[in-house]
């Protein structure tokens, strides 16, 4: 049973659906992994790596795709003038992120193919599944990252330095929307000796928050931010009024801002406003890593910095991919548990349909039985 691991081509995504640490696992499942050749490169995995775990190696997309039963992919196939991905991909199951809502497009050319595509953002978020959720895994990181670029921007440290020339003030940093990366972002900051604050609208994070050693900010009001499944939900406009008044007393405070709070199926909540900017501090930084679901503030434009009354506001693209050699791994690591998840006695025979992991990923399912 063939496993392929097609080179990412998309500009920017260094990263790898499979690293080479994943192969011996995969082979005990009774695949045969190709990689093409140099697709790791970019997260500092070389063909020899994958060799040596027992992969084999194609120069030739036509010779990686023959007879594939699984390909993995961090991006969807890519339709462009000089490449056409989709075309190469025949009565396969694909493993990527799919995004069907944004990109309605690529879904169509994918749907009228002979294949079954199993979008991995839609892993359900429930403790068996969470060493397979990839956007657990990539938000991580880009929290860590989202507060190292953040810090590498500013002009002042972050730690509290005690010298013989005087005392440096430590780093104000609130953090927006305490998720899986804002979390992060929390213990980044706290790690580099920022003070750190974080506000969410699930009363559950003021817990998590706090046990991070930040401070966490409270709006007044007994109004749920939580839906039944642990989500966000949009808040009355009540509480925005007040929430925007709290955030806009906190921001005149800060040095550093990283928001990441999103609602799911929706776009980003608009939280910080021009309003609100007029009052922050001179070289202040936004780090908006909601920005590809339109942004946290008002300004920020996706993978652009914008400068607004010296305040600079980052939309960052694909954080994720600039920590590829350890975003790759866990990917890879997730993806290896998908797969197991179907085995039986150790073994992968095909996707088990009636294990609801599998049936909520697929999002299209042209060969059920496989081939
Ligand atoms: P997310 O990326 O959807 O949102 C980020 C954060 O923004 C969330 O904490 C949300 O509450 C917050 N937010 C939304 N609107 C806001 C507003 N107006 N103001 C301030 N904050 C706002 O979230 P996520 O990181 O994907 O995690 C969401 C939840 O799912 C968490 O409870 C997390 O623990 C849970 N989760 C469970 C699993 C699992 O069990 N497999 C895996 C990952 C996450």
């Amino acid at each position: 049973m063939k496993l392929i691991v097609p080179k990412e081509i998309v500009d920017g995504e260094s990263r790898v659906g499979i690293t080479p640490d994943s192969v011996p696992a995969l082979k005990k499942m009774g695949f045969d992994v190709f990689v093409e050749s140099k697709a790791g490169l970019s997260a500092s995995f070389t063909d020899d790596d994958y060799k040596k775990n027992g992969a084999k190696i194609s120069s030739k997309i036509s010779d990686l795709y023959k007879n594939a039963f699984v390909v993995v992919k961090i991006q969807r196939p890519q339709i462009t003038k000089k490449n056409n991905e989709v075309k190469n991909l025949k009565k396969c199951n694909l493993l990527t992120l799919v995004y069907e809502q944004k990109f309605k497009s690529e879904f169509s050319a994918l749907k009228k193919l002979d294949i079954n595509v199993f979008a991995l953002e839609k892993m359900p978020r429930i403790s068996r599944a969470q060493s397979m959720d990839v956007l657990s895994s990539q938000s991580n990181l880009s929290g860590y990252k989202a507060v190292i670029d953040a810090a590498s921007k500013f002009n002042k440290a972050f730690p509290l330095m005690m010298t013989s020339a005087g005392t440096v003030a430590p780093a104000k940093v609130l953090v927006i929307g305490a998720g899986v990366a804002g979390l992060q972002a929390i213990a980044t900051a706290k790690r580099l000796g920022a003070v750190v604050s974080a506000f969410d609208v699930r009363s559950a994070t003021k817990e998590q928050v706090e046990s991070l050693g930040a401070k966490f900010v409270s709006v007044e009001s007994n109004e749920s931010g939580e839906t039944s499944g642990g989500y966000a939900k949009e808040m009355s406009k009540s509480y925005k009024n007040k929430q925007a008044k709290l955030l806009g007393d906190t921001l005149k405070k800060m040095d550093i801002v990283i928001t990441t709070a999103l609602i799911p199926g929706k776009k980003a909540p608009i939280l910080i406003t021009k309003k609100m900017m007029d009052g922050m501090k001179v070289g202040s930084i936004i780090f908006d890593l909601a920005s590809e679901f339109g942004g946290n503030c008002e300004v920020t434009k996706h993978n652009e910095t914008v400068e607004y009354k010296s305040v600079n506001v980052v939309g960052p693209q694909n954080l994720a991919a600039t920590v590829s050699q350890d975003s790759s791994r866990l990917f890879s690591k997730n993806v290896l548990n998908f797969l197991m998840n179907s085995c039986e006695s150790g073994r992968f025979k095909n996707f088990n349909f009636s294990d609801e992991l599998v049936k909520d990923t697929c999002v299209i399912n042209n060969i059920k039985r496989g081939k």
